[in-house]
């Protein structure tokens, strides 16, 4: 039940007190997590002590930050059972995403769904991606009955998320799969909010590519990954030259590193990279089924007892894992967010990067509140405190 201890210890997190040492009650862990000290202390050795450019210095200490980043890749890729010739190291998901869309050497359509995040809409309209929109169930899953019936052999691909950052609805990945490789289309998974709180392993999920931001998984910022297919990888032609990236420049012809180093432009982000690394360890530790769990029972206890509330709406299915959205009866989502702030408790109001949700849901915006491993039913107890209060103002 949610009434077991974290598995996060609040206190591993330096984030998780007020400016005046209260405790704050952090509810945004789908925007971002907070960081346990010892992503933090692997981020200060990697930018101090050990810090040194890699791939290209000749002296030991370049050697060993090159074989240290080398030694996260491998780590981030088994942290998905992946290989690390496959796993290319991006600035988050965004750019992950970004990359297919560009690279992809054959643009046709793409089937993406209602629930979508900016992130996973945008890049393949800028790269002229034909766009076709899955609709979603009653309670606010991805219809997979429907995406059967508009998957044609014209769509090359197919990008959804594994798990939505407003509904936390989760995606059948295996079918997803199977349907899109049905008629010869690749599928692209935008895991942002499913690698912090699933076990995710692509080979069991059978997908093509996997979009994953370090930021969310209690690492840094300015850090992601993308896997992909080595074939697929191979067919794909670099989306930005530079440094690293290349095999020989002449002014008359480049030719380029094979995958993933080929995607690699410019030095890249090493500590975040080394950061990266240890987070995925720190998650293993914990263990994902443990995490997921967690969350579920206290997503479960939120719902009940936001659901005693006359009037409030409740989006997303009943098993949403980490996240809950809601309405208020006659309270903007911003008046309730900045009420709570009062209480030292943050969550997310408005749109979340997911305009096109928000118009199928019909309104401008919702009030999120989302988990991680430090959460706890102390922090659901303020929430529900602040709501009442808000309440109150507002009757
Ligand atoms: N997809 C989803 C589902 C997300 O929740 C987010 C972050 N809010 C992103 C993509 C984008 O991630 P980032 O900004 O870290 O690249």
């Amino acid at each position: 039940s949610a009434s077991e201890a974290t598995p996060g210890d609040k206190a591993e997190f330096p984030g998780m007190v007020t400016e005046d040492g209260k405790p704050w009650h952090y509810l945004d862990s789908a925007a971002t997590a907070q960081k346990p000290q010892i992503v933090l202390d692997s981020m200060a050795w990697a930018l101090g002590e050990g810090y040194a450019t890699v791939h290209r210095g000749v002296y030991s200490r370049s050697a060993r930050m090159t074989m240290g980043y080398e030694a996260a890749r491998r780590r981030v890729a088994a942290f998905i059972s992946a290989s690390q010739d496959e796993l290319i190291f991006t600035r988050g998901a965004t750019e992950a995403i970004n990359l297919v869309a560009y690279s992809y050497p054959k643009k046709g359509r793409v089937l993406l769904s209602q629930l979508e995040h900016h992130s996973n809409i945008v890049p393949w309209q800028l790269a002229g991606w034909q766009v076709d929109v899955c609709p979603l169930t009653e309670d606010g899953r991805i219809d997979l009955d429907a995406a059967e019936k508009m998957l044609t052999p014209e769509h090359e691909m197919v990008a959804f998320a594994h798990v939505s950052n407003v509904l936390g609805s989760v995606l059948d990945a295996p079918r997803a799969a199977d349907l899109a490789h049905s008629v010869g289309a690749k599928l692209l998974l935008d895991g942002c909010q499913a690698a912090p709180r699933l076990p995710v392993y692509v080979d069991e999920i059978g997908c093509d590519f996997y979009a994953m931001s370090a930021h969310k998984m209690y690492g840094p910022t300015g850090v992601g990954a993308l896997w992909g297919r080595k074939a697929l990888l191979e067919e794909m032609p670099p989306w930005q030259g530079g440094g690293s990236m290349i095999d020989k420049v002449t002014f008359a012809e480049t030719t380029y590193a094979p995958p993933p180093q080929r995607f690699e432009a410019g030095t890249p982000a090493i500590a975040e990279a080394y950061a990266f690394a240890e987070a995925c360890d720190f998650i293993d530790q914990i263990g994902r089924e443990t995490i997921e769990a967690h969350e579920r029972a206290l997503v479960r206890q939120l719902r009940e007892e936001l659901g005693r509330i006359q009037g409030v709406r409740l989006f997303g299915p009943e098993d949403a894992l980490g996240i809950v959205s809601f309405e208020l009866p006659g309270v903007h989502p911003h008046d309730l967010g900045t009420i709570l702030d009062e209480e030292n408790v943050a969550i997310r109001a408005g749109h979340h990067c997911c305009q096109p949700l928000m118009d199928h849901l019909g309104v401008p915006g919702t009030a999120r509140a989302s988990f991680g491993v430090y959460s706890d039913e102390s922090d659901i107890a303020a929430l529900m405190r602040g709501i009442d209060r808000t309440l109150k103002i507002f009757a």
